[in-house]
């Protein structure tokens, strides 16, 4: 593809694992993704518009198996009146100060994880 970078060392292409708009998302992963969405016991959804099919669905499934959903992003999205707690910000305004809470709540507590 034009554009893409060569490797240095031997000139073939370089190819990025990153999936990036419009590109399909490597099926395994997303079985993986799928399993998880449908049994974890959080789902921390951090700056997305949620309208990216098909990661986007993830959220409702997590939902549908009652996993509760946080949401951090600064615009709106279509799962805004479905999750659990749902932080309107930026993920390097919200999630610092919440990590820091949680490392000051563990700390106090005698039995870590
Ligand atoms: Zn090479």
């Amino acid at each position: 593809m034009a554009g893409q970078p060569a490797c240095p060392a031997c000139g073939g292409r370089l190819i990025s694992s990153v999936v990036n708009f419009g590109d399909p998302l490597p099926q395994q992963a997303f079985t993986r993704a799928d399993h998880h969405a449908r049994s974890c016991d959080l789902l921390l959804v951090l700056g997305s518009s949620l309208v990216v099919e098909p990661a986007a669905s993830l959220v409702g499934r997590a939902i549908g198996c009652r996993a509760p959903v946080v949401l951090v992003n600064r615009g709106e999205t279509p799962y805004d009146a479905a999750a659990t707690l749902r932080l309107w910000g930026g993920i390097g305004e919200v999630i610092p100060p919440a990590v820091e809470r949680v490392k000051r709540e563990l700390g106090e507590q005698p039995q870590r994880f």
